[in-house]
């Protein structure tokens, strides 16, 4: 038989389709193109519109670990105290980057599969005063997602001077969050819910946080310092560190499909996109991870049925031969189930194919299920739209 091609359904990177790869292949030309300065300004001011911020959107090259970085290093100096909510891998990251920098540091620990609330956070603010406060929106090891808005608006009316940093890296572009909720700083990257490929760390400040950073010394950190790069997100042909051309050129392809479809439409096909694959891997005795009420629109753990005798690195190699590569769980859930993506620029072809691969591997590991079940749940689910 000839070759399965490989579905990249693990949380990032997302399927990049053809017309954003087109993006990439064209020939690079120089950072100060005045083509390529227009595409740049307009990619950083649609941002901008489009997620209701009314401050700076930093668009650079890195990683969503960078925007991390980014983030914490531009609102806060030595002595700082800042409470970092950690459901699960990514807030514990974050935990140690804020530690890292020497900051007063607390952790609000979530159990595994849950997420915080606005209670357990304004419960944590009003024992300590604090300068800011870093919650995960939706956390990849666990497939939780935090109410954002909720705690963004408990912030408001309790802690208003608490700035609040979002890590949107598995959530932004297929879970609902806009800066004038009272995000502070909010961030992502190219390789998640954009469909781009990794390289493009994407960061939007209100104006609030690029005052606070104004009203700071210089910071010791040079390439993400908010002051370095203003200058050129105003005005491109300016020259602080190489854009990655090509890859700008991507998101902006990226940012028309997701005009196309529309921002609201995006949000709610994730929501239906995680409720009919929730559905079809339940049908066949999967177990979704994260708390019923935190399930993430993005991604899901699925626990291997008990009575399965899954292997699970032969599952996931299997599932990759049968064209899926998923995830590996990290972590408390290490080895009891895998992880899908199902975020960015997807369709009912990548959706019935992923499934149709997961009932392959399950029979190839020995685990007996009727063939078309977890399909047919998932179809029904499709046409029902
Ligand atoms: C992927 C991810 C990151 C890290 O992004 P990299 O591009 O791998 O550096 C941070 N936070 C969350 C929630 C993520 O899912």
């Amino acid at each position: 038989m000839i070759k399965t091609s490989k579905l990249l359904m693990i949380p990032g990177p997302t399927p990049v389709v053809r017309s954003i790869q087109d993006q990439m292949a064209r020939e690079t030309v120089a950072f100060g193109d005045p083509g390529f300065v227009i595409d740049y300004k307009e990619t950083v001011s649609e941002l901008n519109g489009l997620w209701s911020n009314n401050g700076e959107c930093y668009v650079v090259a890195g990683s969503g670990t960078l925007a991390m970085e980014m983030a914490i290093s531009n609102i806060t100096q030595q002595g700082d105290s800042v409470l970092v909510c950690s459901h699960g891998f990514f807030g514990d990251r974050y935990a140690e980057i804020v530690q890292r920098k020497r900051l007063d540091t607390d952790i609000l620990k979530i159990k595994w599969g849950s997420a915080p609330t606005p209670e357990l956070i304004d419960e944590q603010l009003s024992k300590k005063s604090y300068k800011v406060v870093a919650v995960t929106h939706v956390e990849t090891a666990t497939g939780a997602a935090a109410p954002i808005k909720e705690i963004c608006s408990m912030m408001k009316t309790k802690h208003p001077d608490v700035l609040v940093i979002v890590d949107g890296v598995a959530a932004t572009g297929g879970v609902e969050a806009y800066m004038d909720w009272g995000i502070d700083i909010l961030f992502t990257c190219s390789q998640k819910c954009f469909g781009v490929a990794p390289g493009l760390a994407i960061l939007w400040a209100s104006e609030r946080a690029v005052q606070k950073r104004k009203s700071l010394p210089p910071i010791p950190e040079s390439y993400v310092d908010f002051e370095k790069w203003t200058p050129i997100m105003k005005d491109p042909f300016k020259y602080w560190g190489t854009p990655p051309i090509n890859l700008i050129w991507a998101l902006k392809e990226s940012l028309r499909i997701i005009k196309e479809e529309g921002l609201t439409e995006r949000y709610g096909r994730h929501i239906r996109q995680a409720a009919m694959f929730d559905a079809a891997m339940e049908s066949i005795g999967f177990l979704v991870a994260a708390e019923v009420n935190f399930r993430a629109p993005t991604l899901s753990v699925y626990f291997y049925p008990e009575n399965s005798n899954i292997v699970d690195g032969e599952f996931r190699t299997i599932l990759a031969e049968e064209g899926v590569q998923a995830a590996g769980c990290l972590g408390e859930y290490a080895g009891k189930g895998f992880r899908l993506g199902h975020m960015g620029n997807i369709d009912k072809h990548v959706l019935v194919s992923t499934i149709a691969a997961v009932e392959r591997a399950c029979v190839k590991c020995g685990y007996v299920i009727d063939f078309g079940k977890a399909v047919g749940v998932l179809q029904q689910g499709i046409i029902n739209e």
